[in-house]
């Protein structure tokens, strides 16, 4: 097979990892256009200083010894099937990156005869890629899971960021989609972990010691093949983050791909509730807010109609009104419309003045919906009544908040 039919195979399978990128879009080429964000091939991701860099994204093989009933490169699966060698995903990689179609690589597999052999294939792209072509570029492994403790560990001193994908969000639904043991994921997991702390310290005492996976670790979780909660989600990911130092979290909503009586027969992936758990995610690692204080057990699936901050705030209305002048950062974090930007330039402008309204809109607040929570000059004031709300209904702010573009009285009939 040329290397080009194994790029359009082994590029199409990789776009449902989101490992990278955002997922469910549906976009084709235009008539007589160009670019198409369905088939795969080149995705982007963001550096740690906020630039975006293209990748190659491909999978090394998408021959695969496992059966995940959610993946369409499972065993069972009649695909094509394909696989690249170490040296053709060097030359490809090569090759676009000095016709400025890429700055980096997203090397991803199916398990080829065992969790060793693929992992070590990985590796050795990355090696020969810094060692023998000198590329400085971006370089993100898949770690395979249930690979040896020294193959991951050479993977994270060839690449900048592993990840090793968790799949789903309990071991009972691992156990029930997939031949794979949870071990097999959390073992890879922890090692990277432990390896970039251990190189952490390394580091501060020798500053010439190779680095390891600088740009931290990732993973994957699929949302909606199994029944679990989004609470349980935002659980799991908020103890990925504290006992693993994971960097990110994605989640990618499950498309079906293949038919099994496992599954659940969705008419589309719930790609609203991805964008819930992203925003909820977001919430945690930005704003400081615990997973049990987004959901708990009797709220345990986001809001569709609103984003989990705005929910969190209607829910714990008692907290509110804070002052503007005198909140603590923290607090402000937690003022719908302020995000961490904002929150930054209110402390700081505060210190040299008493804010007004006008101000917050200055500095980026969404004053729309931040107005419900907040009093300014020991004041808050409704938008245009300027009178003082001495009675907040939370009915009233909640339909608000649903409905920005009507204006609605805050004060009971
Ligand atoms: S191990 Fe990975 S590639 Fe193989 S079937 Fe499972 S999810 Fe797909």
């Amino acid at each position: 097979m040329d290397i080009e039919k194994k790029m359009q195979i082994l590029g199409a399978a990789a776009k449902y990892d989101v490992s990278c990128s955002s997922s469910g879009s549906r976009r084709p080429t235009p008539q007589g256009g160009s670019g198409n964000g369905v088939s795969a091939g080149i995705c982007h991701s963001w550096a740690d200083d906020g630039r975006c860099i293209s990748l190659l994204k491909t999978l090394f093989t998408n021959v695969c010894i496992h059966d995940c009933a959610y993946c369409v490169n499972r065993r069972s699966n009649d695909i094509p099937r394909a696989a690249f060698t170490v040296d053709e995903i060097c030359e490809l990689t090569m090759e676009f990156y000095r016709r400025n179609y890429i700055e980096g690589l997203f090397l991803s597999s199916g398990v080829m005869r065992n969790a060793d052999y693929t992992m070590e294939r990985l590796t050795l792209v990355a090696k020969k890629l810094r060692d023998e072509h000198r590329f400085g570029g971006y370089i993100h492994l898949k770690a395979i899971p249930g690979a040896s403790r020294e193959l991951i560990r050479q993977a994270g001193l060839h690449a900048d960021r592993i990840s090793v994908n968790i799949e789903l969000p309990t071991e009972k639904s691992l156990l029930l989609l997939t031949d794979k043991k949870k071990d097999d994921i959390m073992l890879p997991m922890g090692e990277i972990s432990t390896a970039i702390v251990e190189n952490r310290d390394e580091r501060k005492h020798l500053r010439s010691a190779p680095r390891f996976a600088p740009a931290g670790q990732s993973t994957q979780l699929i949302v909606g093949a199994t029944p679990e909660n989004d609470h349980q989600i935002v659980r799991l990911s908020e103890g990925l983050y504290n006992h693993y130092g994971l960097k990110r979290v994605y989640y990618s909503a499950f498309v079906p791909v293949s038919s099994d009586n496992r599954l659940p027969a969705l008419a589309t992936p719930p790609l609203l509730r991805e964008h819930r758990l992203y925003q909820a995610d977001w919430l945690m690692r930005y704003y400081g807010f615990a997973a049990g204080e987004i959901l708990d057990d009797r709220t345990p699936f986001l809001d569709e109609e609103m984003d989990p901050k705005s929910a969190w705030a209607l829910r714990n209305m008692h907290l509110f009104p804070i002052d503007i002048q005198t909140a603590p950062y923290e607090s402000l974090l937690r003022v719908p419309g302020i995000g961490v930007r904002s929150a930054q330039r209110i402390v700081i402008a505060r210190r040299h003045s008493r804010l007004g309204y006008g101000d917050l809109k200055k500095i980026g607040v969404v004053m729309k919906r931040a107005k419900h929570f907040l009093t300014v000059g020991g004041r808050m004031l409704l938008p245009g009544s300027g009178r003082p709300l001495r009675l907040i209904r939370r009915d009233l702010v909640t339909r608000a908040m649903l409905e920005p573009s009507r204006q609605l009285s805050l004060f009971p009939a």
